[in-house]
């Protein structure tokens, strides 16, 4: 049995002042049926935490280094947000595939990193327009999983958000059938590759334009064990729905 997973990604978003956000969110959640994770700036991190001590809320970065220190200017390492208060980190948004030129080498490094600093990594994959148009949706996640994915992974430390690039901050939401289908492939290719046991314990998020409105419906889908949510998890008057979505499906 998957425990599901309702992940905010704040991206570039917030100040001190947004922290209310997350006062709100764990006065609505001193106990929650699912996991929730908030990932603020890296600023936030640690502010964060306090703001949601005693509640169901835990922190998360959006990114790691791959290595745990030395000379890398501006760049952060898993350890360094575990001793901040994280639990999760997101590795190989497209954001960062994309600003940033991350390759899923880079990713799987940085996934890596997490899991030896003891936090579980977010690794996220998802296939362009262009790529989809063409048919190639799954040989693209075929690559992503075996390219970001380390050989240490298990269910405690790895969780995998399928992230199509063309839905991310669009509105644009795959049909059910579309996203059942990659899920259903990615969890198939973990049992292949890790067994059985660790294949099924792995969460699988969905993310791309998940809002209150469609969130029922898109955690109805098989093998879709929560989200992964940008916008909508910037106001915990938008969140809380879609968390309580989450514990209903
Ligand atoms: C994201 O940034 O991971 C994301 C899914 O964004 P949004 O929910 O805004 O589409």
């Amino acid at each position: 049995m998957r425990r599901k997973l309702a992940a905010g990604n704040w991206k570039m978003n917030g100040t001190g002042a947004v922290l209310a956000e997350i006062e709100a969110l764990a006065r609505t959640y001193p106990q929650a049926d699912v996991d929730i994770v908030i990932c603020p700036p890296a600023t936030l991190i640690h502010r964060a935490g306090t703001a949601a001590r005693g509640s169901a809320v835990t922190i998360g970065g959006q990114d790691c280094h791959a290595r745990a220190s030395g000379a890398h200017t501006g760049d952060i390492s898993a350890e360094m947000l575990r001793d901040a208060g994280a639990s999760h980190v997101i590795t190989g948004h497209s954001e960062r595939r994309e600003d940033h030129g991350e390759r899923n080498e880079t990713v799987r490094g940085k996934a890596r990193a997490a899991m030896q600093a003891g936090l579980a990594a977010i690794v996220c994959m998802g296939e362009s327009l262009t790529e989809r148009e063409a048919a190639n949706t799954l040989d693209i996640i075929a690559g992503q999983l075996s390219g970001s994915v380390p050989d240490m992974a298990t269910g405690e430390n790895l969780v995998i958000a399928y992230e199509p690039i063309w839905a991310i901050g669009t509105g644009l939401v795959p049909s059910p059938d579309q996203i059942g289908e990659v899920h259903g492939f990615i969890r198939a290719r973990l049992e292949r590759r890790f067994g059985a046991g660790v294949g099924r314990s792995v969460r699988l998020l969905y993310g791309g334009s998940v809002k209150p409105d469609n969130a029922a419906a898109i955690f109805a889908v098989p093998n879709v064990d929560g989200a992964l949510v940008g916008g909508a998890s910037l106001r915990a008057a938008d969140f809380s729905p879609i968390i309580a979505a989450l514990g209903e499906a």
